[in-house]
């Protein structure tokens, strides 16, 4: 009917804008039709204006700046349906409980790793982990808290000098615990996959953390603590992954 011929032009018309925008034209994989019908979706719910440069292009998804609805700051990532590594985030997703009977071709796996990251990111929350505030989730695109300032991301802490070490150390280290006592193993936890904006520390990237109940959980965790507490000694404060380990399921 005409509503509905005058929605399809309307989407259109939203979606040769977005590929006109100068940091889409180079890319091919990530925008797919049905992302841009994602991100349209996203701006019809109000959850995003507009999407503004890239922070970071990756294998498995790229991170925009964006704009929400009522021009706040955001930052929005996209997940490639053609990820590279989909077989390795099948994997993660077949351990765990909440995603049981999930179809394995590419598209599904995908899918339900953007909602995966979503709502681990809801659940470090609520066990008090410092972590980007979970906005939406549409298909492959993730709406969340832009951690820094438009044109000014959060560093990761690998690009820093860390000013006090052993500080910073005992504040990851306690949200490593809080997130193991809210059944979370984060699995790739390091110092790339915590930013730092003005001295407050932010776990990201929390797609492929898995439920205790995960096959890996274990070896995730101790891969995990050795990551950081070797961070931080080379950092110069006292840690030490076996210590780290023990404080982390026994407190
Ligand atoms: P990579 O393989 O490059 O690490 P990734 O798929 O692991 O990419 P993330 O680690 O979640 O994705 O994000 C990539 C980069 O984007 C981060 O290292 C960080 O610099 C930036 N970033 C991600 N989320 C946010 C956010 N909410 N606020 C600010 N910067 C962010
Ligand atoms: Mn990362």
């Amino acid at each position: 009917d005409r509503i509905a011929r005058e929605q399809d032009r309307e989407f259109a018309e939203f979606r040769k804008r977005l590929k006109d925008t100068e940091q889409f034209k180079l890319d091919d994989g990530a925008f797919d039709d049905a992302t841009y019908a994602a991100i349209y979706k996203l701006v019809q719910d109000g959850h995003l204006g507009a999407m503004g440069g890239p922070i970071s292009t990756g294998k498995e998804a790229n991170v925009y700046e964006a704009l929400d609805g009522e021009g706040g700051d955001v930052a929005t990532k996209v997940y490639r349906i053609n990820a590279s590594n989909f077989k390795q985030m099948r994997d993660y997703l077949e351990g765990d409980p909440r995603f049981e009977g999930l179809r394995g071709d590419k598209k599904a796996v995908v899918l339900s790793w953007t909602r995966k990251e979503f709502s681990n990111l809801q659940r470090a929350k609520t066990a008090g982990v410092r972590v980007p505030e979970p906005l939406a989730v549409q298909r492959n695109v993730l709406v969340m808290e832009l951690i820094g300032r438009e044109g000014d991301a959060a560093s990761k802490l690998s690009d820093v000098t860390v000013e006090n070490p052993q500080m910073a150390y005992e504040v990851v280290r306690e949200y490593v615990r809080r997130l193991y006592d809210a059944g979370l193993v984060h699995g790739d936890l390091s110092e790339y996959n915590v930013v730092v904006y003005e001295g407050e520390l932010v776990v990201i990237d929390v797609g492929q953390a898995v439920t205790v109940h995960h096959p890996s959980s274990a070896d995730l965790l101790e891969r995990d603590c050795r990551n950081v507490a070797n961070f931080f000694a080379r950092q110069g404060a006292d840690a030490d992954p076996d210590d780290l380990l023990t404080y982390v399921r026994e407190h």
